[in-house]
């Protein structure tokens, strides 16, 4: 079965805004085991999208649209797509009633304009797919052998509406669906990591094992072919429990969406403890990568950043001596940043970065991309070296990274 991708938007067209949805979308579609052999991106505009539309339709099963479904006169998505299908809108009251109930819980009550309205408009015989995020619903059309699946523009939207509709939709309109499961470990290279499992990935079909590499994790999908998802969470649960089995501790997380930040909040408020940052070279970038986190606040009081020798002897207490004898970028700053930083927040867990980020700064005995890291956990603490080989800002990235997993050990 065939996919195609239209985007739609005049952003998108003049660059105002990068295209992540087509990215996203034709991510997911490969992973479904769906073919897409054509994207593009067309304009707010109403007979080039209708045009765009009507190609797409002739040559692919199905097409998602995403984007121009919200309240204002330039969004035309729904109303192109329902006449080419030959469709009349009608107000959904279902729809209507979930909008409202959206602006009650926002908050955003006030801020109804009868345009809203608009939203509750779908095509006729159009399956209606609920909103979580927002307030414009996806719609799925069918006819005549093809499908349109119309999908809002706000990342935000789009991608908690496909993983819960979507996915599950495309996989009931194939005879045997594609369902996966990620595990991201990490502490372990990507080669390391491979050979691991290199028996489990040539060995087996159903389920397939695939490796990934991101700065400083691996993830590894597992995919099944099955009727349903019970099924092949079944053919998928011995593979499932081998990784485990091997990789032990290093999995940080079996679930697609979660990520290393967000499974360290997790671990530090199942264990109760708080966490405070110190940082030099990354400057916030690591309290930013935690932080980003919801509801890191249970877990984050407050954070240093200590760029200046003086800022690093004033607000953590790294004695004068240890930044003279070893200087700024050591193991024992590092330490002593960890263990000031937790006295001063308070806290049970403290990471300290220090370390030459470039492109200046670097000697022969302290090249750029020479970083430490210290970790201070109920009292004990430790201070990790590393060697960077990136520019400025992927030395920084690494930095963060390693921090991060630092943490987790
Ligand atoms: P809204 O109700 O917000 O108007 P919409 O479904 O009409 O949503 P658009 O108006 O096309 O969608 O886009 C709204 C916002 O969503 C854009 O300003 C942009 O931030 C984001 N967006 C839209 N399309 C894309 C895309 N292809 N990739 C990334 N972001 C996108
Ligand atoms: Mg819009």
């Amino acid at each position: 079965m065939t996919v195609e991708l239209i985007s739609v938007g005049t952003e998108i067209l003049l660059g105002n805004i990068v295209n992540t949805n087509a990215a996203y979308l034709a991510e997911k579609i490969a992973i479904l085991g769906l073919s897409c052999y054509h994207q593009s991106t067309v304009g707010d505009n109403e007979e080039r999208l209708e045009d765009a539309i009507r190609l797409a339709l002739s040559r692919s099963d199905i097409v998602i649209l995403s984007g121009g479904l919200g309240p204002t006169k330039d969004d035309l998505t729904k109303e192109v797509t329902a006449k080419v299908f030959g469709r009349e809108l009608y107000e959904d009251a279902h729809t209507k009633e979930r909008i409202q109930s959206y602006f009650d819980q926002t908050g955003l009550k006030k801020e109804i304009t009868p345009n809203n309205w608009k939203q509750a408009l779908v095509p006729e015989g159009a399956i209606v797919v609920d909103n979580h995020n927002g307030t414009a619903p996806g719609l799925i059309l069918e006819g005549e052998g093809k499908t349109a699946i119309l999908l809002p523009g706000p990342p935000n939207e789009i991608k908690p509406m496909f993983e819960r509709d979507i996915a599950p939709y495309l996989n009931r309109l194939q005879p045997e669906g594609i369902y996966s499961t990620m595990v991201k470990v990490c502490s372990i290279g990507e080669s390391k990591a491979e050979t691991m499992v290199a028996d489990l990935m040539e060995e087996q079909t159903n389920p397939t094992l695939a490796p990934y590499a991101k700065t400083g994790e691996v993830h590894f999908r597992v995919t099944a072919k099955a009727a349903d998802e019970e099924t092949a969470g079944k053919l998928m649960e011995p593979m499932l429990q081998e990784l485990k089995k091997r990789f032990g501790n290093y999995i940080f997380t079996m679930d697609e969406n979660v990520t290393m930040e967000e499974s360290i909040v997790d671990l530090l408020k199942e264990k109760q403890m708080t966490v405070t940052t110190a940082e030099s070279c990354t400057g916030g970038l690591l309290s930013g990568r935690i932080l980003n986190v919801p509801g890191a606040s249970a877990v984050y009081k407050e954070g240093y950043i200590t760029y200046s020798n003086e800022a690093k002897e004033k607000l953590l207490g790294v004695s004068h001596e240890t930044l003279e004898t070893y200087g700024a970028v050591s193991y024992e700053t590092a330490r002593e940043m960890a263990a000031g930083a937790a006295r001063s927040a308070g806290a049970d867990v403290a990471l300290a970065v220090t370390g030459i980020a470039g492109p200046d700064g670097g000697t022969k005995e302290k090249p750029v991309g020479l970083v430490y890291i210290g970790c201070f956990v109920k009292g004990k603490v430790r201070a990790e070296e590393f060697h960077f080989t990136g520019n400025r800002s992927k030395n920084r990235d690494y930095a963060v990274i390693k921090a991060l997993t630092l943490l987790r050990e």
